[in-house]
Formats: C-alpha cells, structure tokens, sequence
C-alpha cells in the first residue's frame, strides 16, 4: 500500500510569533554555537517578548550521539514544556526528535507541539520522519525512522541561511541533490514524491551554484531552503538509498560531514544503480529523466544516464567536494582496515531497503573500492 503524507505546516519567513499563542512553555534545542553567536535569539527574543517560559538545552554536537539524546531526555522532562523548537542544522533537528522519541517511548512525555526552525539547507529533518543518531563507540549511525518523529510546524527563513560559509552551502546542497535523486529512483517512489522530488532537483540546479558564489543571494538561499525541504517531503514518504546506506557507514568511520560522504559516494552509487559498467538496469530510464530535469539530456538513455553520473562528479569539483575516498584524505590501509565494517553497516541500514537495485555485500565493496580511487565508466 502507498502512502504519502505531509503532517508538517509549512510556514515561510518568521513565522514564530503567528503561532506564540498556542505555546505555554517552551523547550528549545539547539547548538552551542547558535548560542554564542547570538542567532539563538531568533527564538529567544520571541519568547522573551510573550512573558512565557522556556529551557535552552544546547548541548548538540555535530553527529549527535546517544548521550546527548539522554541528557537532552532528562533536561526536557525536569523542565516539563508543552512545546519543542529546534532551532539549528539537521542535527539539532535530528536530536530534537530523538529526544521526544525517546521521552515518549519511555512514557516520561506526552505528545508535544514540535516546531523545526532550519538553520541549513541540507536535511529536510523539518518535514521528516527521519533522524540519525550516531553510537560513536562502535562508529555507526542509526535511522530512526517512524512518523511520530514529523514536525507539526516548519519555519523556512532563508534569512537564517545566509551565514553559511561556502563549505557548508556545498555539503548541505549536495545532501539536498542526493536526497532527491534517491527519492526519485527508490522502489517506494510515487508520482506525488516525484512531483516534490523533480522539483527540489530543477531548484538545486539553479540556485546551489549562486548560493555557493554569492552567500547573500536571498532569493537563491530561499529556493535552496525549499528544495531541502521539498527533497525531505519525497524522501520521507519514498525513502533513501545505497546512497545514504554508504555515506552513514563512511562518514562514522571516517568522520566525513553527512552531505559531503553523500557527494563522494553519489556518482559511483548512481553508475551501479543503472548498470552502466556491465548490463543496464531499468533505473537507467529515471536517470534518463533526472537528466532531463537537469538539462543533461542526450539522444539516448545510456548516455543521458551517464551524463548525470559524470557531470554530478563534475559538480563536486565546483563545490571544493573531493570526487573520490582517496582524496578526502582516508589513507588506504585504514579504508581497506574499514572495508568489511562499512560494507556491513552499509548493507543493514534501513535506507539501502529501498535502493533501486538490490546488491550484496561484494557490490557495495566494489563501489567502495571504485569510490575510493575514484573509477567511473
Ligand atoms: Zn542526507
């Protein structure tokens, strides 16, 4: 049975104080470094403004880990709010969502008005039912993925975007990119994720690139903030990939930022996915579309499926993204040491359930090993 589902209202530009009247007490997640630079206002200030109270819980590191989830548990149930905002990256999102997950599961909370204030435009975690959460002990990330984990409400202020650094931008609008083009050729994709998905594709390929050379840009910065959420909408109902299945495995092991491991991994994934190197699969006719989104398109299917595959590589060099493992700087001794772990992490997250093309533990080491030096066909 299909099914697609947006529970999220979408809000855009400062929305928070429309909805102030429905908040009595407020716990607000976030990073440390939305606190010392001040951003944090955005929400505090509102806050201050109704007279109503609230709990800073900041503690969010860059891969949230099982520890900060149970702190953030327990700093949320002594302070008992009614209402949760996020405000940060995909991981303060992603956090705030394992936090009320968990406090729920527990029984140690009932259900809460959930409000995701993106800081990036990279996770689509506003409009998901998904988060990762990182056991940094045994380097492996885990999808959490369940639809109570969906914010009621998004705010999408581009304005918030704009003091990301270029490295960011890059990292975060490769993430957007792989989330669609995953979306678009998962086995659970419909014609409603691809309307979202195709979409998010055509507004990455025109406004990432401005986003990248010109930071202020606030019309780009607003198509990037809706791409990331429209590819957050087709993913969460269609689903993810090998794709993410390798970028978590590699990123845990390796510490590679999520979207920049996905940029990597993405040419190799999408070259295995259509079977360009032996014999073609029928995922090389959604290609063939993504191509004709992105204007690549070529008088036959192989060929526009390759052009994909080449120009997104092509595009990693434009964002300063390495184009292979090697060159991210993983020494091949620690990558073949890693090998057999990824490869196992890779084959059992839940992401890879929908990749297009089933594939064995030894695909997903070949497209490792093409990965790490970087062979395309
Ligand atoms: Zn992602």
């Amino acid at each position: 049975m299909g099914v697609f589902s947006v529970k999220t209202k979408i809000v855009f530009e400062d929305g928070l104080s429309s909805v102030l009247d429905q908040i009595q007490k407020a716990f607000i997640v976030s990073d440390p470094f939305m606190v010392s630079s001040g951003k944090i206002s955005y929400v505090t200030d509102c806050m201050e403004q109704s007279g109503k109270p609230y709990k800073v819980f900041s503690d969010v590191t860059v891969d949230p880990g099982i520890e900060v989830v149970t702190a953030g548990v327990a700093s949320m149930i002594e302070f008992q709010p009614d209402t949760v905002i996020c405000f940060g990256g995909g991981a303060a999102i992603d956090a705030a969502k394992a936090v009320m997950y968990f406090a729920e599961k527990t029984q140690q909370a009932g259900k809460l008005l959930f409000i995701a204030i993106p800081t990036t435009s990279g996770t689509g975690s506003e409009v998901s039912r998904f988060s990762v959460i990182t056991d940094k002990e045994r380097s492996i990330k885990y999808p959490l993925i369940d639809d109570s984990l969906v914010p009621d409400m998004a705010i999408l202020d581009a304005s918030l975007v704009t003091s990301a650094p270029p490295s960011i931008t890059a990292d975060t609008g490769v993430d957007v990119l792989t989330h669609a083009i995953e979306a678009f050729v998962s086995t659970s994709h419909n014609d409603f994720t691809d309307a979202a998905a195709e979409k998010a594709i055509k507004l990455v390929k025109d406004y990432l690139l401005r986003c990248y050379t010109n930071p202020d840009d606030l019309e780009a910065r607003q198509g990037m903030h809706n791409a990331s959420c429209l590819a957050g909408i087709a993913f969460s109902n269609a689903g993810l990939g090998l794709n993410h299945g390798m970028a978590h495995a590699l990123g845990a092991h390796f510490h590679i930022p999520h979207g920049r491991a996905n940029g990597i991994l993405l040419p190799y994934v999408m070259s295995f996915n259509a079977g360009c190197a032996e014999k073609l699969t029928p995922t090389v006719n959604r290609y063939a579309q993504v191509a004709r989104l992105m204007e690549l398109e070529s008088s036959s299917i192989r060929q526009s499926a390759l052009n994909v595959i080449r120009t997104s590589r092509r595009y990693m060099e434009k964002f300063h993204i390495p184009t292979s493992i090697r060159a991210a700087g993983v020494n091949e001794s620690d990558f073949e040491a890693a090998l057999d772990d990824m490869t196992a992490s890779a084959l059992a997250d839940r992401c890879t359930a929908s990749n297009p093309r089933t594939c064995t533990a030894e695909d997903i080491k070949t497209v490792f090993r093409k990965a790490y030096i970087g062979k395309l066909p």
